[in-house]
């Protein structure tokens, strides 16, 4: 009998108001008018021709997610949402997640979204300086993150993440922890709390950006991690810290190999078919083309040598045990296929194994590319 894990659904807007400087997202600045209205109708006919892949199975988390969905008005969410709600089933408790950016909210999109049933926010805040905010290149200001929090609060919507980042430009272990302080001051119960990275084809990347040098990065996040867990979070993943029983259970699917949809410009899906057989899609990622109606940019089946990898990267990003038997449930493979490649990680120090668990070690933490690159198989 083929395990099939749990579904979620991902769902992609790409518009931005304006592209912030360290943004690698399949995120567009809005430089036309674009109507929302159609793009819902394409995302609907995405999802559509996707249902056959699934059967009846049933969502256990939607995820809206981007760019900027905070951006779409409220008579296209609610085309969009009442669509969902025609073409899928979902669990009773299932978890909807919506990204705001403090730039683009008003109360009235938070009351809406919580009568349609969204019950988790996530707060694109980056930080509580008007000057990184600046130097970021980020729409919004302090005043206006402050603002969208007690709007969120106010129109019931407790279950709130705040999204910020840490090792910016010029900032300094005070100011770091300062932006941690404030998100806690607020009682939020969830944080996720990334470091810069530059990547490339960014505007920070075209500029010879300096960031904090590796002593400061440290320092940052060991003040950072110890004010959190001092504050009651738990860093249940390399970069998230949630209080009991607010973990994003979006993300715990992605981690635990679950399966998802994904529908909109560049949007990825995983779905295990009933023979064993794992589907990835991928849609197209230009809004344009993307609303000419091809929705499909690739689809293929993840190959056995691709399947440790992929299993990988996103177990070891958390922090509890793996039972070693879930390896063979999630992939399909036996443990005897990658019995070198975790031979390897352990006698590096990047994992600890006992009779029936793995996980990762702090050295793992610290080097997780190198440890996910052990399983890089040759084909
Ligand atoms: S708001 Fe988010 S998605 Fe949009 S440009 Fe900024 S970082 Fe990228």
């Amino acid at each position: 009998m083929v395990y099939l894990p749990p579904l979620s659904l991902y769902i992609h807007i790409p518009w931005c108001v304006k592209k912030c400087y360290y943004c690698d997202f399949n995120s567009h600045e809005l430089k036309k008018k674009v109507s929302y209205i159609d793009y819902i109708n394409h995302l609907l006919l995405d999802l559509k021709n996707d249902l056959h892949l699934i059967n009846d199975r049933e969502i256990c988390t939607i995820f809206i997610g981007g760019g900027t969905p905070s951006l779409i008005d409220i008579e296209s969410m609610k085309l969009l949402i009442d669509g969902i709600k025609e073409n899928l089933n979902f669990v009773s408790d299932i978890e909807i997640t919506i990204e705001i950016n403090p730039g683009t909210i008003d109360i009235d999109l938070l009351y809406f979204y919580k009568n349609q049933g969204i019950n988790r926010i996530s707060v694109g805040a980056q930080s509580f300086s008007d000057k990184h905010l600046n130097y970021l290149g980020r729409i919004h200001n302090v005043k206006e993150i402050n603002n969208a929090i007690y709007l969120v609060k106010d129109a019931g919507l407790n279950n709130i993440n705040v999204d910020l980042m840490h090792g910016l430009p010029k900032q300094s272990i005070q100011e770091a922890v300062n932006d941690l302080q404030k998100t806690i001051s607020f009682n939020i119960p969830h944080i996720s709390w990334y470091q810069l990275t530059i990547e490339p084809n960014t505007f920070f990347s075209a500029k010879n950006i300096i960031l904090p040098d590796d002593d400061v990065l440290s320092y940052i996040f060991k003040e950072g991690h110890n004010l959190l867990i001092k504050s009651g979070y738990k860093q249940y993943e390399i970069s998230n810290y949630a209080k009991p029983n607010y973990y994003c259970k979006h993300n715990l699917n992605y981690w635990y190999f679950g399966d998802y949809i994904g529908i909109g410009c560049g949007a990825h899906g995983k779905i295990t078919q009933s023979d064993g057989r794992i589907l990835r899609t991928i849609k197209t990622r230009h809004p344009q083309k993307f609303m000419q109606g091809f929705y499909v940019d690739r689809k293929y089946i993840i190959s056995d040598t691709d399947k440790p990898f992929e299993y990988f990267i996103n177990r070891f990003r958390l922090i509890e045990i793996l039972p070693r038997e879930d390896f063979e449930i999630s992939t399909g493979l036996k443990e005897k296929f990658i019995r070198s490649n975790i031979d390897k990680a352990i006698s590096h120090g990047y994992i600890i194994e006992s009779k029936k668990y793995w996980q990762i070690s702090k050295k793992g933490r610290l080097f997780l590319n190198d440890l996910l690159e052990l399983f890089l198989i040759d084909k």
